[in-house]
């Protein structure tokens, strides 16, 4: 008989982050414009089952480049210019924050993150 896969420890490490990846998915689907982001966001990148599982918080560090621009704006409303230092944007529907960092003396990175848990 085949022994049981989950005794290896990489297995359950995977397995831990597939629970946490999955419980993030299931707190954007409950919102409908936030599940319509999330699809939207996995299209474009493909780091989110990544940031998904490893997050330590309630935030996920999130990939800005100008497809997120204008999917944030499409399903959000809002515009946030190239020349922006920082936004922060709430889901109309179930109060999500999403906060943008700019550019600062173009030293740092764009940052994009997006809560997990609204409230
Ligand atoms: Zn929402």
């Amino acid at each position: 008989m085949a022994q049981s896969k989950s005794k290896n420890p990489k297995d359950s490490k995977d397995q831990e982050a597939n629970k946490a990846l999955s419980s993030v998915v299931r707190s954007f689907v409950a919102c409908p414009r936030c599940s319509f982001f999330l699809v939207g966001y996995r299209l474009i990148h493909d780091d989110f089952a990544e940031a998904g599982s490893n997050h330590q918080d309630n935030w996920l560090h999130l990939t800005w480049n100008s497809a997120t621009r204008s999917l944030v704006q499409k399903n959000f409303g809002w515009w946030i210019g190239v020349d922006a230092t920082h936004y922060e944007g709430i889901c109309q529907d179930c109060r999500r924050v999403f906060i943008y960092g700019g550019l600062t003396d173009g030293k740092n990175l764009e940052s994009f993150e997006v809560q997990i848990k609204p409230g």
